[in-house]
């Protein structure tokens, strides 16, 4: 499958240009969540949109919304947001998220419905619509790979067989990330069409080799987030693993899903973050442009085009 799914319809891989793997645009969290912590709530269509110019502004082209239906994915104003800047391509999510988010209805709802409802958002359209989603997600908890984390993942991989979309997981905190990749590759799912989020959490570089040596991709997005650590232990991570054979599993984003994250909303360090800051940074520390270049355009490509 070479075609690219987003929510102006499809776009061929050359197309997706400087790609953020993992972002979220627009969240209407749970109320339940929302209680708990209001910091979930990207609610604005205008701050949004101003946002998503900062990222093209800095060259960003491709933006993947990983919202998925149990943090409150709202189609309509995604395609809003996109429309006010046609020059990044928005993708949107099928799939669930992670259980947490699903609370009860993880359980209730059965794994068949769970099933036709995905592959319905990939092939028909989401939530009556005719935008359709272009990737696949699942996710698991901390340190656990608990009866319904399994069963998200089987989901997935069930609605990977049949429409061949690609697979990005949630993992929490940088866990579970081997165990999910054995499951779906089990499942029927092509290592080189997984992807796994939020591994820098746990900047642990051997067993990111690990689950990079199954042909997995190990994606990266808590830059500019010191409270996960320092920036300089992220840039090691990313060095040791290019020095070794591996930085062509890689991908980058930057999972800015709070409004406490993005500068059109009073916060920071904002959607160009990565663009920006981090990219000078990388070339300051003696990355050259070719391994710039496979970072942010060549290996999302790759992924997404399904070429080993
Ligand atoms: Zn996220």
């Amino acid at each position: 499958m070479t075609e690219i799914m987003t929510v102006n319809g499809p776009i061929t891989p050359d197309q997706l240009g400087i790609t953020d793997y993992h972002e979220h645009l627009y969240v209407e969290p749970p109320t339940w969540l929302h209680g708990k912590d209001p910091d979930f709530a990207l609610d604005s269509v205008e701050k949004s949109a101003e946002e998503l110019q900062s990222f093209a502004d800095a060259g960003g082209r491709t933006i993947c919304e990983l919202t998925a239906v149990d943090f409150g994915r709202n189609v309509g104003k995604i395609k809003a947001i996109a429309d006010k800047v046609p020059e990044v391509n928005v993708i949107m999510t099928a799939g669930y998220n992670r259980p947490h988010y699903m609370g009860r209805w993880g359980y209730a709802v059965a794994e068949a419905d769970m099933i036709r409802d995905t592959v319905r958002d990939l092939t028909v359209g989401i939530d009556g619509t005719d935008i359709k989603a272009g990737i696949i997600k699942c996710g698991t908890e901390y340190n656990n790979f608990n009866e319904m984390g399994q069963k998200l993942v089987r989901v997935a991989a069930a609605a990977y067989r049949e429409t061949g979309r690609p697979v990005i997981t949630h993992t929490t905190a940088g866990t579970m990330g081997y165990e999910q990749s054995d499951l779906l590759i089990e499942q029927g799912v092509d290592a080189h069409r997984i992807a796994l989020s939020h591994m820098d959490r746990n900047p642990d570089a051997p067993e990111h080799k690990r689950i990079a040596s199954l042909g997995v991709y190990v994606g990266y997005d808590c830059f500019g987030k010191s409270k996960y650590g320092p920036e300089s232990r992220r840039v090691t991570l990313i060095r040791d693993m290019i020095d070794s054979g591996h930085g062509q599993r890689l991908l980058i984003g930057n999972d800015l899903g709070r409004p406490s994250y993005w500068r059109a909303y009073g916060g920071g360090p904002g959607l160009d973050f990565v663009l920006t800051s981090f990219r000078a940074r990388l070339r300051q520390e003696g990355f050259t442009e070719d391994e710039l270049t496979m970072l942010f355009i060549d290996n999302p490509r790759r992924f997404f085009a399904g070429e080993r």
